[in-house]
Parts: C-alpha cells; sequence; structure tokens
C-alpha cells in the first residue's frame, strides 16, 4: 500500500519502509546517487534519494512508485525527512521537453494551464478554493438556508445586455446565465431562504485583474427580508468563510506568503456607507471618472463606482464594508427604491479591503408589478422575455431581497493574487478559451 507523504514526515516512520507514489517534482542526479524530490497526488513533496543507475532515466514529471525507509536529516528539504529509496518503479518517463520550469511567461503558463495546475503555487490556490467551496456551501446549510439549482440557460438578462452570450438554441436563440437571481426569487414562494452555487457566464469586453467570462456565483435569496437583515446574512457569511480558511489552510496560505493579520480581524459589524459619504470622500481626493472617448473629469453624485474609485475607498481599510444606497440608474432594474428617497435603490455592494473591491452585490427586490415593468420598458428589455417573472408581482408578491457573490473575487482577497484567473483552475477570458 503506498501512502502519501504527509504522513509519512513523522517520528512513528523513522526507520520503517514505505511506498510512495507521485511524480518527479525536481531531481539532482549525481554520480552515486540521485536526489528526487517526489511530489504525491495532493501536492506533498518528500526527498527521495536512489542510486543513480536505478534512476538513470528519470525525467522531471515522471510518474514512479518508490520504496525505502524513512530517515530524518536535517539537511533534507521539505521538512528534514527523506526516503532512502530502495526499489523504484517508473509508471512513465516524461517527454524531456516538459514546457513548465522556473522563468516562464504568464501567458506560457496560462497556455499550458493543465500543466501549470502541477506547480505547488496553484495547488495552494486549488486547495483554497476548494475549502472556500465547501465553507459557503456549510454556512447555509449549518443556517437552514435550502440549496437550489437554477438553469444556466436562459432567456432573459440579469445585468443589461452588452455582457450576455447568446446560444442558438434548436431554432430559437437563448442566453448564458449572467446569475441565478430570478429563479432564486421564483423559489422564496415556496422554500423560503434559499441559496445556490452555479456559474454565472459574462461576456465581459474590458480587460481588469477581476472579470473573468466565466465564475462561480454564490447567491441566496429570501422572503420577509429588510436591507440590514440582507447585509448581515452577508457579513456573517463572509466572516465565518475568512475566520475558518485562516485555521483551515494556513499552511496554503503561508505558502503564498499571504500575512493573514488583516483575514484575522474579519468580524462583523462591517462599517456601512452611505453611497453620498462615498462619493464625497472620492470627490476630495479628486478622484476621475473617464467618459466616453476618453475625456476625463470628477467624479459626481449619481456616477457608479469604478475599480479605481472602490480601490481608493478600500485601500487603506482592514475589513470590508459596503456601500449602501446607490442611485437607481446605475443599478439593474430589480432593484427596489427606498420609499423615502427618491431615485435611491435598496442595494449595497460589499467591498473587500486594501484595494480590492467589489465582492458581493445585493439588496431589496422591487416587489410592485406596475413599477416593474416600468423599469423593464425603460431599460429597452423586452418585458414578454419577463412575463414568468413579472407573475411572482402578480401573485402573491412579497418583499424580499438576495446578493450574490463572486468565489473568485473572494478567493483573490483571501490568496492576495492580483490577477483573478489565477483564483480559478481553467480561467474564461475574452481572448481566452482553451485549455
Ligand atoms: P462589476 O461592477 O465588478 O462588474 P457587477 O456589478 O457586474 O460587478 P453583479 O452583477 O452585482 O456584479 O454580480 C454579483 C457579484 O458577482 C459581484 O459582486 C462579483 O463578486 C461577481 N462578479 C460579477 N461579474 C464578475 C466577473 N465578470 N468575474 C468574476 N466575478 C464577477
Ligand atoms: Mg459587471
Amino acid at each position: 500500500m503506498s501512502l502519501r507523504v504527509h504522513k509519512i514526515k513523522s517520528q512513528e516512520f523513522v526507520g520503517k519502509e514505505v511506498t510512495i507514489r507521485g511524480w518527479v517534482h525536481r531531481l539532482r542526479k549525481q554520480k552515486e546517487n540521485s536526489f528526487i524530490l517526489v511530489r504525491d497526488d495532493r501536492g506533498g513533496v518528500i526527498q527521495c534519494v536512489l542510486p543513480t543507475e536505478k534512476a538513470s532515466s528519470l525525467t522531471v514529471e515522471s510518474s514512479v512508485e518508490i520504496t525505502g525507509s524513512v530517515s530524518q536529516d536535517s539537511r533534507a528539504p521539505e521538512g528534514g525527512f527523506e526516503i532512502k529509496g530502495k526499489d523504484i518503479k517508473i509508471y512513465n518517463v516524461a517527454g524531456a521537453d516538459y514546457p513548465i520550469g522556473e522563468f516562464q511567461s504568464d501567458e506560457l503558463l496560462l497556455d499550458k494551464r493543465h500543466l501549470t495546475l502541477r506547480t505547488r503555487r496553484m495547488i495552494a490556490i486549488a486547495k483554497i478554493r476548494a475549502t472556500v467551496l465547501d465553507l459557503g456551501r456549510r454556512w447555509f446549510i449549518d443556517n437552514g438556508w435550502i440549496e437550489v439549482t437554477a438553469p444556466t440557460i436562459v432567456k432573459g438578462a440579469v445585468e443589461g445586455g452588452s455582457t450576455l452570450f447568446k446560444l442558438k438554441y434548436f431554432d430559437d436563440e437563448a442566453y448564458l446565465s449572467q446569475s441565478a437571481q430570478l429563479y432564486l426569487e421564483a423559489m422564496i414562494f415556496s422554500l423560503g431562504p434559499v441559496w445556490s452555487l452555479t456559474p454565472s457566464f459574462r461576456a465581459e469586453k474590458s480587460r481588469t485583474v477581476r472579470h473573468l467570462a466565466e465564475f462561480s456565483h454564490l447567491e441566496a435569496e429570501a422572503p420577509w427580508v429588510t436591507l440590514e437583515d440582507i447585509l448581515k446574512v452577508q457579513e456573517q457569511l463572509v466572516s465565518y468563510v475568512i475566520r475558518t480558511i485562516v485555521r483551515d489552510r494556513a499552511e496554503e496560505l503561508a505558502y503564498l506568503k499571504r500575512d493573514v493579520s488583516d483575514l484575522k480581524q474579519v468580524e462583523p459589524p462591517f462599517e456601512r456607507m452611505p453611497y453620498e459619504k462615498a462619493i464625497d470622500i472620492l470627490r476630495s481626493r479628486g478622484v476621475m471618472v473617464i467618459e466616453e472617448y476618453g475625456s476625463s473629469r470628477e467624479i459626481r453624485s449619481g456616477d457608479d463606482l469604478s475599480i479605481d474609485s472602490e480601490r481608493e475607498l478600500t485601500k487603506d481599510a482592514e475589513r470590508p464594508m459596503f456601500v449602501v444606497g446607490y442611485p437607481m440608474a446605475v443599478k439593474p432594474f430589480y432593484v427596489k427604491e427606498d420609499g423615502e428617497r427618491k431615485g435611491v435603490g435598496l442595494a449595497a455592494d460589499m467591498l473587500a479591503p486594501r484595494g480590492f473591491g467589489e465582492i458581493t452585490s445585493g439588496g431589496l427586490r422591487e416587489d410592485n408589478i406596475v413599477s416593474m415593468t416600468e423599469r423593464i420598458k425603460s431599460e429597452g428589455l423586452n418585458p414578454a422575455a419577463y412575463d414568468w417573472y413579472l407573475d411572482l408581482r402578480r401573485y402573491g408578491s412579497v418583499p424580499h431581497g438576495g446578493f450574490g457573490l463572486g468565489i473568485e473575487r473572494l478567493l483573490r482577497w483571501i490568496t492576495n493574487v492580483e490577477d483573478i484567473k489565477d483564483t480559478v483552475l481553467f480561467p474564461r477570458t475574452m481572448s481566452r478559451v482553451a485549455p
């Protein structure tokens, strides 16, 4: 039976014979002995020493099974344990032209992503990602929300037409879903608070470090809630994920050199910054807005918050904050208007600290059929495509709300990686659909 490396690296195995399986991560052949750093199928690595005559055909990434005795030697890399190899079985001698080494361009690493995933950096990120997905699910399950899955082939836009992926659907036309929200709204009438974790698709035409064409969207919707209720759910969810990831993925975060001192301070309540105050701060710091045709002007009330504005607002913060009460004009058709302040939407975004910016967006949904139909028309959308959605306002409408969290946005902040492409295993962007 073969064992994983992390198990073997302990006193109780010293002097015992073990078998491990894995791949040649690094290789140094000397006259008598070869030093093989073997990586197992969970990314654990250990040095194996073998007579060079038994290892002469080996190359980096060859797959092997090595049997030998465990010894402790402070000179051994990766924790001071090594295996004095007796036997080796070689499954496959990897081609000598293995393209991933130490100094590759980012583009090559992306072109060869199916191989780059074997680097320890990507292994660490993949493990953190798996745990974040697990924790997101677990929070909702533990708090009594019901999981649902919505279709990803749809007829209606949720976030505006410019980022819709169109597809041929038999003899008709359909779109890839930008958000499960409208379907989640349908489900609250029979299931109460619901959540889903599904891919969302956006044909993002601008290149940024925080937009993918396909991302993992954790979404939730609940009946009978206030905006404050929805904010509380988000800050509790995010705090739980952060608190637990710092504990359960300490090794991987350390590998990525992520100093987690700021993450340790993340706990509710998060600041609620009124939109108008955000604009005042940005104006006082001279933040400019780029208009169409490239001219720029000072930011003013009514503007959406750009990536730059969000960076400016959060660059010195250690904890996330909510910006609350965006103008209706910059938010989608389903946002509910504040009854006391015309033109103000009951909508809030959560911005991650240290410049990372938006990670969630949510609020209350318009529940009045007349206002909703008007909004759909004024945004140039086809009311017929939303007829089923309008039924939710025709038959037993209730105040309700929810939010969507981008898993990769959250991961960017947790791992402190610059480019969102590195938080997903096979990224999709405007210029990349392969591998
Ligand atoms: P942005 O202004 O950054 O484009 P958005 O307003 O389009 O975001 P929403 O439609 O509110 O975002 O989506 C909810 C959440 O989904 C966002 O807060 C973000 O975390 C995530 N998200 C949105 N678009 C993308 C994308 N292209 N790639 C990765 N995550 C995204
Ligand atoms: Mg967007």
